[in-house]
């Protein structure tokens, strides 16, 4: 019980994962209230994203327990992951879209009053601050459609190549992939002054579930 319940969408439980709680008040401590408020934008944003998952996985039968919020992210907990490439496409590709979709109904209202200040976010003004909001939507939806396996671009990826080569072959060239991707996070993190933690941590995540999945399918095939 690492978690901090929230409250339940759908049957869904949404719930905040201990280490997250730090997040706001390092933001807060940082860059005052105009932080805490886009962590907090952030973060709403990333359910969403996860919500939009894990309703489109509802919709091809898997059951889906909870979403979990991380620092560096969300976790949906599905019980058995759609196996059908169509299936799995489709899921994985729900999130960003719902990504672009808000960006794109945010950006009018948005330039509309902040004009120009919308190209140039920031944490000087609320003007900037809220700038954020549609760049948060861009940046999320994009950098969750890098093919960096188990991300959603290495998702779709796999299921793009499993209906030509097989779902053993196509996980097998996916999690190579996310291996690659993992250690270029990594070195992008570590290269930044100051060090870019959360990069550093998502290679992690990134490489050690890459492996996961990788030997999780194979186990499967040998059972049959
Ligand atoms: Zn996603």
């Amino acid at each position: 019980m690492n978690s901090i319940r929230l409250l339940s969408v759908y049957g869904i439980s949404i719930e905040l994962h201990w280490s997250f709680v730090f997040l706001p008040i390092m933001f807060g401590y940082l860059y005052g209230i105009k932080g805490i408020f886009v962590i907090l934008f952030v973060f709403s944003c990333v359910l969403l994203h996860e919500l939009t998952h894990s309703l489109k996985a509802r919709q091809y039968g898997v059951q889906v327990g909870r979403i979990t919020l991380f620092p560096i992210g969300g976790v949906a907990y599905m019980g058995i992951l759609p196996r059908r490439p169509r299936e799995e496409f489709f899921t994985s590709i729900a999130g960003p879209l719902f990504n672009f979709a808000l960006a794109g109904l945010l950006f009018f209202p948005l330039h509309y009053f902040l004009g120009h200040t919308l190209f140039f976010p920031g944490i000087r003004s609320w003007p900037q601050t809220f700038a954020y909001c549609f760049w948060i939507n861009i940046i999320l939806g994009a950098f969750n459609l890098l093919p960096a396996f188990p991300m959603d671009g290495g998702r779709i990826l796999r299921a793009l190549l499993a209906q030509r080569i097989g779902f053993i072959r196509a996980t097998r060239i996916a999690v190579r992939l996310g291996h690659i991707f993992a250690i270029l996070f990594g070195i992008i993190g570590i290269m930044q002054s100051p060090p870019n933690f959360i990069l550093i941590l998502i290679a992690f995540f990134v490489y050690l579930s890459a492996s996961n999945e990788g030997l999780m399918v194979r186990e499967r095939e040998v059972k049959g």
